[in-house]
């Protein structure tokens, strides 16, 4: 087997291939919604199944989901014997573009500035795609531990994977897993992410009148629903913008820290607007803390409006809850707390609430052990342990399946990637560091098992 300084080589040398792969798979506007091509998202899952074929994947195969989602593509290359088994993720689905006119170059051509690679699915997910591909090929197709590889193709909207592994647990059995649809803060700077944070929605309703009446006849002493609803909205933050919801507390958080400066850039947030809740550092409060926001609002719109009470309004609010909490008893003292919230006893009705727990990776493993082993060599620097606001309900049906199983989070999805956002991009010498840890993680794990 190769040592690993040859791999630093043999890496670097597949980098122009790997871009030119990465070029083609963001050219397909891979859309996995409503009112987009499902000719385009099939045309990636076929690229897809192709380039598996190429690298040495076996038995590569669509996984189609009952549910009427996007073929997931699957292939594995049995390891030797007594070796464990590593399973890559990644997904072929991209976003929506948003307004093009945002972007500098046009979403689905591919451009390259400044040592980045612009396009939709740039960094999100094809950079992950691509990083494995690369993987493969540098041990020419013969990794030195067995290999499963899923790669799906609706994780943007409805994601059908998590299901699936749910009726076909023993296609995604493996030792470790490895999740390429992440990164660091600042490219070059080696980071795993151990946990993530979970999340509970719900819609609340407030009613005040059976109809809506005209507001210059009964305003006045009759409350408006809309009203009655900002009122419940408004305390559900104190002044300074900290979340307070009795019996709700924010864990504590040990890993490192994020910058203000590229915090607030990566969050376009305006320069005159405040950063909000002073109680915690920024990264306690992301990643072990509460958020609380309002994500839609039913309310007459302004076109049309006309001079009436309104009579019902309703908001869906969505919480993210700390990884080690849960997020079931968080949706119950929030309802509990709206009942105490409600003005003049308008009628509430709370529906439509579901939760998806958290999650904490496993960090005393083999596997964990490679990885930051990995990466430390691949960045020649120490690498530092975040953690990631959203969920990715993919992590908790792989720990409940398979609860000895090890994940591990990276990629090359930096801050500054505007994943989701116009000018989506990846920085291609960060991804070169990332197909370098996952060659060096491979090996280092094979060593493990020797
Ligand atoms: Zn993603």
């Amino acid at each position: 087997m190769a040592t690993s300084p040859d791999m630093h080589q043999v890496v670097h040398q597949l980098m122009p291939k790997t871009i030119n792969t990465l070029k083609q798979l963001i050219s397909i506007p891979s859309i996995a919604t409503e009112g987009y091509s499902n000719q385009k998202v099939l045309e990636a899952a076929h690229l897809t199944a192709e380039l598996l074929q190429t690298v040495g994947f076996q038995n590569v195969r669509q996984l189609i989901p009952a549910n009427g989602g996007r073929p997931a593509i699957y292939g594995e290359i049995p390891g030797p014997p007594d070796m464990p088994t590593v399973l890559l993720y990644a997904h072929y689905d991209v976003q929506p573009p948003g307004p093009t006119e945002e972007w500098i170059s046009p979403p689905f051509e591919p451009t390259e500035r400044d040592g980045r690679l612009y396009g939709r699915g740039a960094a999100d997910d094809k950079s992950g795609l691509v990083a494995h591909f690369a993987t493969i090929q540098a041990f020419d197709g013969k990794p030195p531990v067995g290999m499963k590889i899923v790669v799906e193709g609706d994780e943007e909207f409805d994601s059908s994977l998590p299901s699936y592994i749910q009726l076909h647990p023993n296609l995604f059995k493996a030792d470790v897993v490895i999740i390429a649809d992440h990164g660091s803060i600042r490219v070059g700077e080696p980071t795993l992410t151990t946990s993530l944070r979970g999340s509970a929605v719900l819609t609340v309703e407030v009613r005040t009148l059976k109809d809506k009446q005209h507001n210059g006849v009964f305003g006045g002493p009759v409350p408006d629903a809309f009203i009655a609803l900002c009122h419940i909205i408004a305390n559900l933050h104190d002044k300074e913008g900290n979340v307070h919801i009795p019996g709700l507390e924010p864990s504590t958080w040990q890993g490192a820290d994020i910058p203000e400066e590229i915090f607030r850039h990566a969050a376009t947030l305006l320069p005159t607007v405040d950063l909000i809740g002073n109680e915690r550092p920024l990264s306690a409060q992301l990643w072990a803390g509460y958020s609380l926001n309002v994500i839609g609002i039913d309310m007459p719109a302004i076109e049309g409006a006309s001079n009436s009470l309104i009579d019902v309004a309703r908001a869906r609010i969505n919480v993210r809850v700390p990884p080690d909490q849960d997020a079931e008893r968080a949706l119950a003292l929030l309802k509990q707390h709206f009942t105490t919230l409600v003005p003049w006893h308008a009628a509430l009705t709370i529906t439509d609430s579901h939760t998806c727990d958290g999650f904490i990776a496993k960090t005393d493993g083999p596997g964990y052990q490679a990885g930051h082993q990995a990466l430390k060599e691949a960045y020649h620097a120490e690498p530092q342990v975040i953690g990631d606001g959203a969920s990715i309900p993919l992590t908790n049906v792989l720990s409940q399946q398979f609860p000895k199983a090890e994940i591990l989070i990276w990629g090359a999805e930096d801050l500054a990637a505007s994943i989701h956002g116009p000018n989506e991009s990846v920085d291609v010498r960060e991804l070169e560091r990332i197909v370098l840890t996952q060659v060096l993680f491979l090996q280092k794990l094979a060593q493990k098992n020797a």
